[in-house]
Formats: structure tokens, C-alpha cells, sequence
């Protein structure tokens, strides 16, 4: 079958053909790929950027991890799915052994591993993943929209860590689809100002404006200090989704006194910054990454309520063949979601 997958220490992935992955384990899925987006994390792979060398052990390794299909077959001890069900995978997987697991808090599982880093993935037309990781995607959202739910709870997770809440200004730091899916969610979670924050980024904000979320700043354009004039006043959560280590001074200077905030990004590189004026304003600095089975759950029932509204993330779409291109597009910042579809003639139209 085609995967792509990272096989060099270095820039690219490579197109192959591979046997198909079968059922072994009594609790394992098969599933074919309907579609599957490219992640940031996924296109840190691709350019081979720091943070990623973990990868070097599981060469060749498929990616892929946002994804949704349909199960072709399923293990020998698996309930409560069938052949034919519409899925979507959570990417993490959990051992249920260690004192996290034991304790209902998955999330800090001290032996995960996660599907298109860990194991092969869904840049492929095949996949197998346990059952626990297979989520049934509800009548109504289609596999597009149901391959939006990881990095929607990744958004999620991270609003949740913010424990944003009602009347909150909110700055989310970062255009792409984890900073897009925060700025949407903490609307949702009833902040009253939002502001989405972006550089040389007019294309992604400009979509996350038809999404509804109508303040955004480009500092390109703008002088930082634009922030909170645009919001109203300081902010008492600050999300930084960039990656981009000097971004933590940037927001913590846009946090009022007690704020808290929140990172979510993969940094390459160490941060500094004034830990005295930080200490003394009592600021709180959190991170949010991945999340839980509990957030898929959620998410399952927004997406089932309101995912039309989230369909404009989705900005360009390819088929399964022409991942290397989706990629190229995705790491140029001119697109918020790349999705890849099975079978589909779909071309990088919007
Ligand atoms: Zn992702
Ligand atoms: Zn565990």
C-alpha cells in the first residue's frame, strides 16, 4: 500500500510502498484512511527541526495522526466495534499499567506512545490502532470534519489547562490550527474578547476571521502594544501556540497581574525572561500538550453540534497521493488545515 514515511535524518519523507498493517493483537483495528490532516508537529518532521530526533529510533516510521476512516477488521477481543463503523483515532496510546493510568489520569501515562511518531501512522491507506483508541465518529460529521478532532482537542486540553471562563480576554498567541481552534473554543467557553495574534500571517488570519473569530493582529503590521488596546485592557489568559521562544516575554508583557499563561508550542530552543517581574506580578505559566480521552469525548459532541462551523479550518485538500505537496503547502503558512483524502480527486482548491 503508499505511506509516506520519515526515513532520513533530514529534510523530506519519503513516498512507499509497503505491506499492509494487519491485525495481531486481540484489541488491535484495522482502519481504512478516509482522511487525514497535516499536523505542525508533523511538518517540524518533515523539515527536520529540533525536537523531533526521537524520531531517528523508529525509522522508517509512517506518519500521520490526525486521522479518521472506516474499520475493515477488528481484533479477536475487541467490543463494541465492527467492520464498516466510521472512526476517529486518538492518537495517544496508553499502557494502563502504570499508577497514572491506574489513577484515571491517562494523560500522564508514563509509557505512551503515540501513532504517527511512536507507531506507523495515517499517511497511508491503512492504519491499525487499539480499539481504545477509536472514537465513533457521529451521523453527520463526515471524515474531514471528524479528522479535525485531534488538533481540536489539543485546542481544547489547552483552553482547559487556561481554565478560561466567563468575561475572560483571552490572547491566543499563533494563526495555525491549534492557536485557531483555541481562539474558536475560548470563545465557547464564554471569554468576551478574543484576540488572535499572528506575523506575516494575513492569509491565516484572514481564515480564522471567516471562522468568527473577528479580532486579530498581524505584528508585522502592528506594534505589540496594539494587543490590548484591540482587547480592552491586559489579558487574563495568554495562549502561546507559535513555537517561537521569544513569544513567552511578548505575552506574559500582555498578562495582567495573577493571569496565567499557557504554552502550547514545541520550541526549538530555550526561553529567557524577567523571572523577577514575573514573580512579582504573580503571573502563572502552564503548558498544554496533547489530551485526554475525555476531551475527545467532548469534542465528539461540538463537532457533532457545531463542526459545519469549523469546516473553513480546512483550507486546502489533496488526495492521499499527493501528500509531499500537501506538505510543501502546509509549511508555507498559507494554509490553516491541509487535509488528505482517500480516493479523492480533490485538488489544492479550497
Ligand atoms: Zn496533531
Ligand atoms: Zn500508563
Amino acid at each position: 500500500m503508499l505511506a509516506f514515511q520519515k526515513a532520513d535524518a533530514g529534510h523530506g519523507l519519503r513516498r512507499a510502498d509497503v505491506p499492509a498493517p494487519v491485525v495481531t493483537a486481540g484489541d488491535d483495528v484495522l482502519i481504512a484512511v478516509e482522511a487525514v490532516g497535516i499536523c505542525g508537529s508533523d511538518v517540524h518532521a518533515f523539515e527536520w527541526t529540533d525536537g523531533y530526533q526521537f524520531l531517528t529510533a523508529h525509522f522508517p516510521r509512517t506518519l500521520g495522526h490526525e486521522a479518521s476512516g472506516r474499520i475493515i477488521r477488528v481484533g479477536k477481543d475487541v467490543v463494541g466495534l465492527v467492520p464498516g463503523d466510521r472512526v476517529v483515532i486518538a492518537p495517544v496510546v496508553v499502557c494502563g499499567h502504570c499508577s497514572a493510568c491506574r489513577t484515571g489520569q491517562p494523560q500522564f501515562c508514563t509509557n505512551r506512545s503515540i501513532v504517527g511518531f511512536h507507531r506507523d501512522g495515517a499517511f497511508a491507506e491503512r492504519v491499525v490502532v487499539p480499539a481504545a483508541n477509536c472514537f465513533r465518529l457521529p451521523d453527520g460529521v463526515d471524515a474531514e470534519l471528524g479528522a479535525l478532532i485531534e488538533p481540536l482537542c489539543v485546542a481544547g486540553n489547552a483552553v482547559d489547562v487556561g481554565a478560561v471562563g466567563w468575561g475572560d480576554r483571552v490572547i491566543v498567541m499563533g494563526a495555525g490550527p491549534i492557536g485557531v481552534g483555541i481562539a474558536w473554543l475560548a470563545k465557547r467557553a464564554g471569554a468576551t474578547s478574543v484576540l488572535l495574534v499572528g506575523k506575516d500571517d494575513e492569509t491565516r488570519l484572514g481564515a480564522a476571521r471567516s471562522l468568527g473569530i473577528e479580532r486579530t493582529l498581524d505584528l508585522a503590521l502592528a506594534a505589540p502594544d496594539m494587543a490590548t488596546t484591540l482587547l480592552g485592557g491586559a489579558a487574563d489568559v495568554v495562549f502561546e501556540a507559535t513555537g517561537v521562544p521569544e513569544t513567552i516575554e511578548t505575552g506574559l508583557g500582555w498578562l495582567r497581574p495573577g493571569g496565567t499563561l499557557v504554552a502550547t508550542g514545541i520550541h526549538a530552543r530555550p526561553v529567557q525572561f524577567d523571572l523577577t517581574r514575573f514573580v512579582r506580578s504573580k503571573q502563572q505559566l502552564r503548558a498544554a500538550y496533547d489530551s485526554s480521552p475525555a476531551t475527545f469525548a467532548r469534542m465528539l459532541s461540538i463537532l457533532a453540534e457545531d463542526g459545519e462551523a469549523l469546516r473553513g479550518m480546512i483550507t486546502h485538500r489533496l488526495p492521499l497521493s499527493a501528500t509531499l505537496e500537501g506538505f510543501e503547502i502546509a509549511a508555507s503558512r498559507q494554509a490553516l488545515k491541509v487535509m488528505l483524502l482517500a480516493n479523492s480527486d480533490a485538488t489544492a482548491a479550497p
